[in-house]
């Protein structure tokens, strides 16, 4: 199995690069972002109450996203396994990582950390707000969520450090999709040909 972890401030391109992580790799792609946002379409009281963490910028606490994400993760089968996008955001989530692939006899076996400026991160959200049609996608939230990425998700990479799994690629301004999908894949074969 291969679990991968795709890292990065809100607006790096995780979403993107995962989505072309699991058609190469064949992996399933866990945006826990979606997970929340159909929780919240579906109308359901839990949905309200995701609803009003995700519009205010905040994160949703860590008991209510892991009994969220236990719930699809136990039917994640059929795959050659799963990047996560967007999870673990906390030190807590992290752990939790930890335990959940244990559990199924797995590990990570890498995170790879899109490391975009703050004012590029602004204004790709900024940019994506028009179509998006997203409630958290204002200028207000914009700032809160980079500020909470600094705070309390960027000290999440020195709980992984240490196992080298880590890996920071460039997603600023002059790299495209494809190049920074192909530094992307590169640490990917280059994991897949050391094992
Ligand atoms: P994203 O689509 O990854 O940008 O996530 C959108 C919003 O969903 C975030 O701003 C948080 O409010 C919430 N969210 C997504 N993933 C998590 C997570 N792992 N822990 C807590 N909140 C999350």
């Amino acid at each position: 199995m291969l679990n991968i972890v795709i890292f990065g401030g809100p607006g790096s391109g995780k979403g993107t690069q995962s989505a072309l992580i699991a058609e190469k790799y064949n992996l399933i792609h866990l945006s826990t972002g979606d997970l929340l946002r159909d929780e919240v379409a579906s109308g359901s009281e839990l949905g309200k109450l995701i609803h009003s963490f995700i519009d205010k910028g905040n994160l949703v606490p860590d008991q209510l996203m892991l009994d969220i994400l236990s719930r699809t993760i136990d039917n994640l089968n059929g795959k050659k396994g799963v990047i996560f996008d967007g999870f673990p955001r906390t030190i807590a989530q992290a752990e939790a990582l930890d335990e959940i692939l244990e559990k199924r006899n797995e590990k990570l076996n890498l995170l790879l950390h899109l490391k975009v400026a703050d004012e590029i991160l602004q204004e790709r959200m900024l940019f994506r707000s028009k179509t998006s049609g997203r409630s958290d996608d204002t200028p207000e939230t914009i700032k809160k969520r980079i500020d909470i990425y600094h705070q309390v998700t960027a000290p999440v990479i020195n709980y992984y450090r240490h196992r080298g799994l880590y890996h920071a690629i460039k997603g600023n301004g002059s790299g495209t999709v494809e190049t920074i999908f192909a530094e992307v894949s590169s640490y990917i074969s280059a994991y897949q040909q050391k094992r």
